[in-house]
């Protein structure tokens, strides 16, 4: 009930406001938040590629010029630089947000998108590892899955998110099946028409499902992104079925989520990607994981009236 609410409030410029200004909203950030800089983030890194991977998320969505865009360029190639020097990039890559790099913008927004991702893609190359686009709404799968095609004949290492409440997913799911291709699956963040999406949980779960099989299936890379203990379950066995060694898919959590389940999966030699947002523009994301949990925004509320 509250999710569409919460989804909305995600992208009002009057709720962020009053969000980024309540006084226990930073302590309660920094569950899922590694850090507000690159300095403050890189040691989290450091301790997490002990037993598990990383994707590295510079926050940022919606940029509203082509300079904003710029300096999301910039600081990607200053972590990537910094992944090198520190003896990171083997086990920490990068995600990318296209709305963050200039997707949107009015003119030639495509354009300006691909050319800073390419960008960025070149600065991973140099240090030797990977970067994943994320999938923002449903408006942008086209787009985004346009940009994935130009880069992958650069860059065939480039991953791509696929979101299984949206009903496209399934037909997604085998076109990108692929030898060298990489497919996170999630179950999807945003606040979606039933024209486009799923809506009830039990149907996006089935639908998760479904689109699992077709990548177990596939001769590509699955990385399965989800908490949920049942998906975890099912991936072991569909992966079994499929004939799967535990290096040919990982399995990926958000940071603050299900951390001992992570570590878990961790010890029994099973690839745990960890997904690491660092930087100022939490909000929107912020407002996402608040909007995934309901007991995430009990606790936001007691914060509120101080308690
Ligand atoms: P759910 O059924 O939502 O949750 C299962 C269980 O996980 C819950 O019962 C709870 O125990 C735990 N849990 C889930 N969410 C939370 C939370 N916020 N706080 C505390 N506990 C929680 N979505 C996109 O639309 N685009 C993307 O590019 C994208 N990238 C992602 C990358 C990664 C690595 C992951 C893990 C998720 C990503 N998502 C993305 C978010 C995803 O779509 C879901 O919204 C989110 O993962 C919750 O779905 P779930 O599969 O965990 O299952």
């Amino acid at each position: 009930m509250l999710r569409t609410p919460l989804l909305i409030a995600a992208r009002s410029a009057a709720c962020r406001t009053f969000v980024e200004r309540t006084p226990l909203t930073r302590a309660m950030v920094t569950r899922f938040v590694a850090g507000t800089t690159q300095e403050e983030t890189l040691p989290v890194v450091g301790d997490l590629t002990t037993d598990r991977l990383v994707t590295l998320d510079y926050l940022g969505e919606d940029v509203a010029d082509a300079a904003q865009a710029q300096s999301t360029v910039t600081a990607y190639t200053r972590l990537l630089t910094a992944l090198g020097e520190q003896g990171l990039a083997p086990r920490a890559e990068v995600s990318v947000k296209l709305s963050a790099v200039g997707q949107f913008l009015p003119a030639d927004g495509q354009k300006i998108a691909l050319d800073n991702a390419r960008q960025i893609c070149a600065s991973a190359a140099a240090v030797g590892t990977t970067v994943t686009l994320d999938m923002e709404d449903h408006t942008t799968t086209d787009s985004t899955l346009a940009i994935l095609r130009e880069l992958r004949v650069d860059f065939p290492w480039v991953g791509a998110v696929l979101q299984a409440y949206l009903r496209r997913t399934e037909a997604d799911c085998r076109d990108l099946a692929h030898e060298g291709s990489r497919v996170r699956l999630c179950k999807g963040a945003y606040d979606e028409p039933e024209s486009v999406a799923y809506r009830d949980k039990a149907e996006v779960d089935r639908s998760y499902v479904r689109c699992l099989k077709v990548l177990m299936n596939g001769s590509g890379y699955p990385m399965v992104a989800s908490h949920d203990p049942r998906i975890v379950k099912i991936t072991g066995h569909l992966a079994s079925v499929a004939g799967r060694t535990p290096d040919s898919y990982e399995y990926q959590m958000l940071y603050g989520i299900r951390t001992e389940e992570q570590a878990a999966l961790a010890a029994e030699g099973k690839r745990m990607r960890v997904y690491v947002p660092y930087g100022e523009e939490w909000y929107g994301y912020y407002m996402r994981r608040l909007a995934e949990r309901p007991a995430n925004l009990a606790f936001f509320a007691r914060s509120l009236v101080g308690r």
